[in-house]
């Protein structure tokens, strides 16, 4: 199978004046993880939103399994074929872990009958112990908070995972099981995982690794 999302000589300004991407080509495959490094400035974050479909793009500049994003329902698009992964994991405090997971299987499916069974093997996967499934997300440490929002990710069966810093706020030995978590998802449930990142760490155990350098892409 080819790429599962590619851009193809992607430019970008916010304001027509200044080029945040230039004439970036890069191919995305299943089954892989995807580190997309350089300094602050240098354009990851634009490139993740363009990905996700939050900005407006031209035409012929992002293929999802090759058909034009710019051509495609994108709500449709956020909502069941790409799923993100914060740095502050934007969860919603006032809910438990369960239902966290539930409210996102339940909007994308809202006649799924088995949310909060679906919801609970998502926690077990990810590595949530049984007993913290009904704790409020408040309650919870910051790596298991990025565990549960990896299940939220993973809760309508997306094609991508993006991820935006999501061990930045991380201690090491955390960050180090969390990586494990994005390269389980990636080699065994064939996703394709996008990661942008400062860290060394994510750096050293991601399968294929891009630099941006002021807009532009070098491996
Ligand atoms: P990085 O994620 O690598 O730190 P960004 O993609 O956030 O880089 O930013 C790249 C450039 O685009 C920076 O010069 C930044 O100021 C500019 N930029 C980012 N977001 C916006 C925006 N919403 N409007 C205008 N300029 C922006």
């Amino acid at each position: 199978m080819g790429a599962i999302i590619q851009t193809k000589n992607l430019s970008f300004s916010y304001d027509n004046m200044h080029t945040v991407l230039k004439d970036i080509n890069l191919e995305f495959f299943s089954g892989k993880v995807y580190g997309i490094f350089g300094r602050s400035g240098a354009g990851k974050s634009t490139l993740l939103s363009l990905l996700a479909g939050l900005e407006t793009i031209n035409e012929n500049q992002i293929f999802y399994k090759d058909i034009d994003l710019s051509s495609l329902n994108l709500d449709r698009y956020r909502s069941h074929d790409i799923g993100i992964v914060f740095q502050s994991y934007n969860l919603l405090p006032q809910l438990t872990a369960v239902e966290n997971v539930c409210l996102s299987i339940e909007l994308n499916n809202p006649k799924n009958k088995d949310k909060i069974k679906k919801a609970k093997g998502l926690l077990r996967k990810v590595g949530i112990r049984e007993e913290l499934f009904n704790h409020k997300i408040l309650k919870l440490s910051g790596g298991e908070q990025q565990r549960v929002a990896i299940a939220r990710a993973l809760s309508y069966d997306a094609d991508i995972i993006l991820a935006d810093e999501p061990t930045g706020n991380l201690d090491p030995e955390t960050e180090e099981e969390i990586i494990k978590l994005f390269l389980n998802v990636a080699h065994k449930e064939n996703k394709c995982v996008i990661i942008i990142s400062h860290s060394r760490e994510v750096k050293k155990h991601v399968d294929v690794c891009y630099q941006l350098i002021n807009g532009r892409v070098t491996i």
